[in-house]
């Protein structure tokens, strides 16, 4: 029971920004989980790695998710290779420092298109895939602790990673029609290339001590909350936002404990 609940077996599994960190991560975990994978990144030399990490079975495709023609095209190729998509994870995503009242618009574009227009193009594309296949389907939107906080200095990354949440809302309700399932993610610390230089500074060190886990997270502890959403397990979840944090979101303290 517990094999089947939690099998990907026969699935097709598209994860955009599969080519590094929390992406990286849960490509390899579905793919032992028994899917088909198919990555999408930007950077030639991060596709090239992932490419040979998945091995032959696996597709990995150059995408900018903010081009709508490019997510089109992506969403054919895997249709094309693989014969269908059963599963979306909206993982691709950036950030850069800047003061609100001195964030230029250019930045404010292009973390709101990466994160969330990027996601948006990505469901409908996909999700027209899943609907016309009429077999269900799911798709796992990768929030953020900074959907539920409001930081300084990331105002655009914390308005698209709260935008993530109406997002999954809004398609939860409108696809259980098609009896497709989504939901999001909420991943607490984890050191990637997206944050890796304040991860080793004051900002880690304080991130492990709010974090009643007493760790940061590492790529593969999203990989289970990721498999469950993905699989027959989460038929009858949807709309929801999953934290997978170490508890940091309930700890309202730092606190060493007993
Ligand atoms: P990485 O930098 O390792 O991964 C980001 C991925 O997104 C890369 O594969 C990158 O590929 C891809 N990407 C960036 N911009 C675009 C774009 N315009 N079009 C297509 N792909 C793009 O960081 P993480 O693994 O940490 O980040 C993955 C997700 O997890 C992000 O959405 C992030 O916000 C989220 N997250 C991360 C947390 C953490 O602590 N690490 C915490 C909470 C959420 P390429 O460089 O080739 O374009």
């Amino acid at each position: 029971m517990g094999n089947v609940l939690f099998s990907l077996a026969g699935k097709i599994a598209l994860i955009t920004g599969g080519n590094s960190g929390l992406g990286r991560a849960m490509a390899l975990g579905f793919q032992a989980a028994g899917a088909r994978v198919a990555v999408t990144g930007r950077k030639a030399e991060k596709n090239a790695a992932i490419a040979a990490e998945l091995g032959p079975d696996a597709l990995v495709c150059a995408l900018d998710v903010r081009d709508e023609e490019a997510v089109a095209a992506t969403v054919k190729q895997v249709v094309d290779r693989f014969g269908g998509i059963h599963i979306l994870v909206n993982n691709a995503g950036n950030v850069s420092l800047q003061k609100a009242l001195e964030m230029p618009k250019t930045a404010w574009d292009d973390v709101i298109e990466t994160h969330l227009t990027g996601a948006f193009l990505c469901a409908q594309h996909a999700g027209r895939v899943m609907a016309a296949q009429g077999k269900g389907g799911k798709i796992i939107n990768i929030g953020s602790m900074y959907s539920i906080f409001g930081p300084p200095n990331v105002l655009h990354y914390a308005t698209a990673k709260t935008g993530m949440l109406g997002l999954t809302r809004g398609l939860a309700t409108e696809l259980a029609a098609h009896n497709i399932q989504v939901n999001a993610i909420l991943p607490g610390w984890i050191e990637t290339d997206l944050n890796r230089q304040r991860m080793r500074a004051a900002l880690g060190e304080h991130a492990r001590r709010k974090t009643p886990a007493r760790r940061l997270g590492v790529p593969e502890d999203l990989v289970g909350a990721a498999i469950f959403l993905a699989s027959p397990a989460s038929d009858f979840v949807t709309g929801v936002a999953l934290p997978v944090d170490g508890g940091y979101s309930v700890a309202d303290r730092y606190w060493e404990g007993p």
